[in-house]
């Protein structure tokens, strides 16, 4: 708008120490002092999107207290691996998800509504707590009390330690099951010892915590839990308005090749109706089916507290995502695309700073006469690959661009090594090895770009092609 070339802009920047790309976002200070720079000036308007002012009248929009009814308490299971948890949720429910699982871990979130002797209560089962903490992060708070699962055999191991802290984070009530407890090494007074220890004090013990010794096996104790569940839930009077449009969070979603997008949701407040236009993350659509995922069934509506598999949306919003009903679907359709295409610009990450990737390099290389470096840290699966790696980049040659080659190391691509690739602006390459979760997760916090090779020469043609910025964007 001010006539300046890209170039130019980008080098006002890099002055700053800032590397970006022309696309990328920047701070409104950074944008005031790279106008200065160029002797413009800056005039910042407010954008409030529709859906700034839309959603955010409808999540602040307090409901009257006359309105408000007893719902369902929302339970979720965390603790150690293979503590329990997916065979006390089976055994509640009346099915046998843990015998069938590969390896019998819980994949996909879960989340069922059971009723007990006329009082209902909810479960969603998030896999694992880091699940559970990621989607406290995105405000998706959905549960009212934390089960934690203890192994009476086992006891108290780091992964519940974790729990405890990732629930006591998120500051709702915790109940603990101790589990297995048919089994002949059951010790309570060494998982009680445990528990005390990571500040849980048993309510035997004169503690406020509850802890009720279960069977998933037998059954025995299942029916106390729930009891304590539910004596919980009423303490805390757990209460919601049924009688306005829907609002709650998506727990889990799905692109099927047929029968189109399914995404599980649990309502918080309102009563959520087929026919309803929903808009969740970046998906919008008139809900065509609900169905409840215990029994299968279809359903016409889904209150407070329920949990219900929707179709009828048009993309697949994330698990975390909140959902809105909205009267009009032009506005519905309005935020969606609004959000795709926000998130199709790039965004600068947390630090500021958007890192190097093979795609935008060339870029980086536009109008600057300086010689630049590119960073690469190499993982393969074993050291005769590296070295032929490192053979085959030590022919490429181009005069603005040098590789340097900060880390090579034998075995799959760690949280350590996405750190590193933040910390010294690195793209990673992984020949015939993938990344853990966990470094899957940060690079993609941090924006750091993580490649994958089966082939050698292909790693050298892609480098080339960044180089001289022929890049074809990866499938
Ligand atoms: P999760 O990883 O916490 O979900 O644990 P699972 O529910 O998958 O259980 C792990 C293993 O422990 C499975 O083989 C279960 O059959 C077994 N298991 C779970 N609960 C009990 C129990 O109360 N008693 C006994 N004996 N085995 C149990």
């Amino acid at each position: 708008a001010i006539g300046v070339p890209a170039a130019q802009i980008l080098r006002v920047l890099m002055t700053e120490g800032v590397m970006t790309t022309i696309t990328a976002m920047i701070e409104p200070d950074l944008a005031e002092f790279v106008a200065a720079e160029l002797g413009a000036e800056v005039n910042f308007q407010l954008a409030e999107t529709l859906e700034d002012k839309l959603l955010s009248e409808i999540d602040d929009s307090e409901d009257d207290e006359a309105s408000l009814v007893p719902r369902a308490p929302v339970i979720t299971f965390l603790g150690h691996v293979d503590h329990g948890k997916t065979s006390l949720l089976d055994r509640i429910i009346g099915i046998d998800v843990a015998k069938g699982e590969s390896g019998g871990i819980t994949q996909h979130i879960r989340a069922y509504q059971i009723d007990n002797g006329g009082k209902p209560i909810a479960f969603v089962d998030t896999p694992g707590h880091a699940a559970f903490t990621e989607m406290r992060a995105r405000g998706a708070n959905v549960t009212d009390i934390a089960v934690i699962v203890v192994a009476a055999d086992d006891g108290v191991m780091p992964q519940t330690e974790e729990a405890i802290s990732h629930a006591k984070a998120a500051g709702v009530p915790i109940v603990v099951a101790m589990n297995k407890t048919d089994l002949p090494g059951f010790d309570p007074l060494k998982t009680l010892t445990g528990l005390s220890t990571c500040g849980i004090v048993p309510s035997e013990w004169g503690g406020d915590v509850e802890v009720v010794k279960t069977s998933a096996a037998t059954g025995a104790g299942i029916e106390d839990l729930l009891e304590t569940l539910l004596t919980i839930a009423e303490l805390q009077d757990y209460r919601a308005n049924p009688d306005r449009p829907a609002v709650g969070v998506c727990l889990d979603s799905q692109q099927g090749s047929d029968s189109g997008v399914a995404i599980k949701l649990i309502v918080e407040r309102g009563t959520l109706r087929v026919g309803d236009v929903v808009v969740c993350g970046d998906g919008y659509g008139k809900v065509k089916a609900m169905v409840d995922p215990l029994s299968g069934e279809r359903i016409e509506a889904a209150g407070p507290s329920r949990p219900v598999d929707v179709f009828g949306l048009d993309a697949a919003p994330s698990a975390g995502e909140r959902f809105y009903v909205l009267d009009d679907i032009g506005q519905a359709r309005e935020i969606a695309e609004d959000r795709a295409d926000r998130s199709r610009t790039t965004m600068l990450g947390s630090n500021g700073f958007q890192h190097v990737t093979l795609e935008t390099l060339f870029e980086r290389l536009d109008g600057d006469e300086e010689v630049q470096t590119l960073n690469l840290i190499l993982r393969a699966d074993v050291r005769g690959s590296i070295e032929a790696i490192e053979k085959e980049l030590s022919k490429l040659q181009h005069p603005e661009v040098r590789l340097r080659i900060l880390q090579r190391s034998v075995g799959g691509i760690s949280e350590a090594d996405v750190t590193l690739a933040d910390a010294s602006d690195a793209v990673v390459i992984g020949f015939n090895v993938v990344p853990d979760e966990k470094a899957r997760a940060k690079a993609a916090q941090l924006g750091v770009e993580v490649r994958r090779y089966e082939v050698i020469y292909k790693i050298a043609d892609d480098l080339r092609a960044a180089m001289e910025g022929m890049l074809k964007p990866e499938e």
